[in-house]
């Protein structure tokens, strides 16, 4: 069976991993290059876009893809979309691979927001020393609220025009663990962090060190869920995917 993973998460390449030898199932995981040196999956692999939905129904044609896993970031909703809409279009099934979202719990202080505009407003008008963990991209709001200190740690660094004046980037890639987050917080005196809510466990240990330390959090939401067919985890989509094959008419 010919699939397409839409991939770019842990839990593709967790899905990758365990459908490498699965003689039922032809994959290409497909990345969107975002990263200057992506983790390539261990499976045949694409990158770059598809251009939009028109350019996603004539791969998915060309390609004879026969099921699709949409196992892209909570917050690629663009990506999600144009999956709904060329799986309505060609009849492919498609399945969504969608992690849950962090929950606040006793001792958090999140302030939750919509977009990033509003998470820069959340720091307020006192100067404080933040912490970005939003990705390379998205720092134009943090940019107008010029009289707060960022540290912005993302995989890759920002183009130079994209940071703010008064910041210091850090490159890294996840997972990290509480001890470390906790020396980061530590060690540049940070009073607020920024996140998106991405879930999952790669990233989750910079909450528990804030927790500990009494730090706010402002917290961007999750872009709206489309509705669609949807798993929480790697397990359940392999289950998904057996479930299709087995579907599949057979040779004579
Ligand atoms: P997006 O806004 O949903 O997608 C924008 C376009 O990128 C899509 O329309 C598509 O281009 C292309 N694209 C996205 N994912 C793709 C994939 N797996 N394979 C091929 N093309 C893909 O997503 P985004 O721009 O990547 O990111 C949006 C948000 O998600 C940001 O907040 C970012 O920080 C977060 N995020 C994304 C990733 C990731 O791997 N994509 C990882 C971590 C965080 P065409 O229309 O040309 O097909």
């Amino acid at each position: 069976m010919r699939v397409l993973m839409l991939g770019g998460t842990t839990e593709a390449s967790a899905l990758a991993r365990a459908l490498v030898g699965d003689v039922r199932f032809d994959v290409t995981v497909s990345l969107a290059g975002r990263t200057r040196a992506p983790v390539l999956p261990v499976l045949p692999s694409r990158i770059g876009g598809f251009g939009g939905i028109a350019g996603l129904v004539d791969y998915l044609r060309r390609e004879r893809i026969e099921a699709v896993l949409d196992a892209t970031h909570p917050f690629a909703a663009q990506m999600t979309r144009h999956a709904v809409v060329a799986a309505e279009i060609t009849g492919i099934p498609l399945l969504r691979v969608d992690r849950p979202a962090w929950v606040v719990g006793p001792g958090d202080h999140w302030i939750e927001v919509g977009d990033m505009p509003a998470a820069a407003r959340a720091l307020g008008d006192v100067p404080r020393r933040v912490l970005l963990t939003i990705g390379q991209t998205e720092l134009a709001p943090f940019c107008l609220a010029s009289w707060h200190r960022y540290v912005i740690r993302s995989v890759d660094a920002p183009q130079p025009e994209l940071v703010p004046a008064q910041a210091e980037v850090l490159t890294a890639r996840g997972p990290f663990d509480v001890a470390f987050e906790t020396a980061l917080l530590l060690g540049y005196s940070i009073e607020m962090l920024v996140t998106k809510n991405s879930g999952g466990s790669a990233t989750v240990a910079k909450l528990t060190a804030a927790r500990a330390l009494g730090l706010p959090v402002v917290m961007i939401r999750r872009p709206p869920s489309q509705k669609i067919a949807a798993v929480r985890d790697v397990a359940a989509a392999l289950e998904w995917l057996a479930h299709q094959a087995a579907l599949m008419p057979r040779g004579v």
